[in-house]
Formats: structure tokens, sequence, C-alpha cells
């Protein structure tokens, strides 16, 4: 069983890698919006997989972190495309929320977004 929160923050970036004249050379913003989803069975007495008030403040806490900000000048985001967004969010969240399966990053005005479920897992032996 999963459960998910969702968060909107509204940004500002240009992509180093877009050819120079191209609109997303340039700095624009974006409306997010954000998912992240947690996976597991939930306890027999309470009900619950983990309280969603534990979900909200990790998940608040990488809003903050977002949210009006030039997203080029944030650790990690010099290169701020959805699945750089992703995987940013998921190397905050996932020691603080342990089934963490899936980060959904999307502009809904551009019908665009990325699902990320994890660096790959390494083998065993490794
Ligand atoms: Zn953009």
């Amino acid at each position: 069983m999963r459960i998910y929160k969702e968060f909107f923050f509204e940004a500002a970036h240009f992509l180093p890698s877009a050819p120079p004249g191209h609109p997303n050379a340039r700095v624009h913003g974006h409306s997010f919006r954000a998912r992240i989803t947690v996976d597991g069975q939930p306890d027999e007495e309470t009900g619950i997989i983990i309280h969603f008030g534990e979900l909200e403040a990790a998940v608040q806490d990488a809003k903050d972190a977002l949210d009006h900000r030039m997203l080029n000048e944030i650790e990690g985001l010099a290169a701020p495309t959805l699945e750089r967004i992703a995987m940013w969010l998921w190397d905050r969240l996932h020691n603080r929320l342990p089934g963490l399966v899936e980060v959904v990053v999307a502009r809904d005005s551009c019908h665009e977004g990325c699902v990320y479920h994890g660096p790959p897992m390494r083998l065993a032996a490794e």
C-alpha cells in the first residue's frame, strides 16, 4: 500500500544545456507540482503506514528549499531539469522517509513530468 503527499512550488530557472537564443536558456519561471510516495503496510492497530504529519513535515522542508527560489543557485541543481529536481528531492528525503518509493515532479501547464524510483539498485556483491 502506498500513501503520498503533493506540494506545489513556484521557481525560476534556466537550462545551461539549451542552445543560445533558445527560450529555455533565458531565466523563466514555472509552477511545479511534486508528489512524494511512501510504500508500507498499515500498522495493525493504528491503521497507519506513516503519520501524514511526518510526511508533511519532510515535504515542507523540501518545499521551503525550492519555493520562490532561483533553482540554478541551489546546491546540486546547477542544471535544474525535472530529472535533476526529482533526484534532488530523493536525495533529500530518502533518509527521512524509509519507505520512499517514488518522486514525481511535474510542470502541469506544460503537460510534462518526471517519475523517479530512486537510483539503480547496487548488486549485493558490490
Ligand atoms: Zn523551464
